[in-house]
């Protein structure tokens, strides 16, 4: 068991201050990041402030987490000290329904594990989030990142990012293709740029006359 120092919201009216995360040892299967950087999602605001009437205190945001490796479990093939490792929504599923055997652990039909105000599959039980210096994972749940961006713009893709960058994706924006993305915040701002990025001819949608030029500026950034 390792003492973590964190900031958590005591319930839904206090503001996050700091408080001690007793963080399990790794267990076989587990990556242990000493976290650098974490987004902030407005999910997280909406989670400490119970806007969804799901949130269990005390909570610890945070799901857009990178850092460094610091130990492995024995089974652990994917990753080993001192590679950058990131963490996003989820750090558990069942792994053997249908949904998530197809990969696809967000539809988990026995219930998936959030980053953070969720329950630990094993019982041990809350999770904690990324408001905090290091966290722990199976490492099916862990995802490498690559040390040729700077770490903290890589933070914001683990939710904002592939939020919007999963329906492109799925619907094959390309070339010759017209997307329009409806606001220009932490998701929107993604979405122009994916979309210029991938060929599309964008529209951004906003009541802020300001926004265009803010837009504009992402436009120049190509992804691929
Ligand atoms: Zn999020
Ligand atoms: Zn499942």
């Amino acid at each position: 068991m390792a003492s973590t120092k964190s900031y958590a919201a005591q319930d839904a009216t206090a503001p996050l201050t700091p408080w001690t995360i007793n963080r399990r040892d790794p267990k076989p299967h587990d990556v242990q990041i000493d976290i650098k950087y974490c987004g902030v999602c407005y999910s997280d605001l909406h989670f400490a402030r119970n806007d969804w009437g799901m949130s269990v205190y005390p909570l610890v945001p945070g799901h857009e987490i990178v850092g460094v490796v610091t130990a492995v479990g024995d089974h652990v093939k994917k990753f080993k000290v001192g590679d950058l490792a990131g963490i996003g929504c989820l750090v558990d599923s069942c792994r053997d329904c249908d949904n998530c055997k197809e990969g696809l652990e967000q539809y988990c039909s026995n219930g998936w594990v959030g980053t953070y105000g969720g329950m630990e599959k094993d019982g041990s039980g809350a999770t904690y989030g990324g408001y905090s210096k290091s966290i722990l994972a199976h490492e099916d749940f862990v995802l490498h990142i690559s040390d040729k961006q700077p770490l903290e713009a890589v933070a914001p893709l683990l939710c904002a990012g592939i939020t919007t960058y999963s329906p492109l994706r799925h619907w094959k924006v390309s070339k010759g293709q017209r997307v329009g993305i409806l606001g220009l915040g932490g998701l929107g701002h993604m979405g122009v740029t994916f979309a210029v990025s991938m060929g599309a001819e964008v529209t951004m949608l906003s009541h802020t006359a300001a926004k265009e030029s803010d837009a504009k500026d992402w436009v120049l950034i190509n992804l691929f």
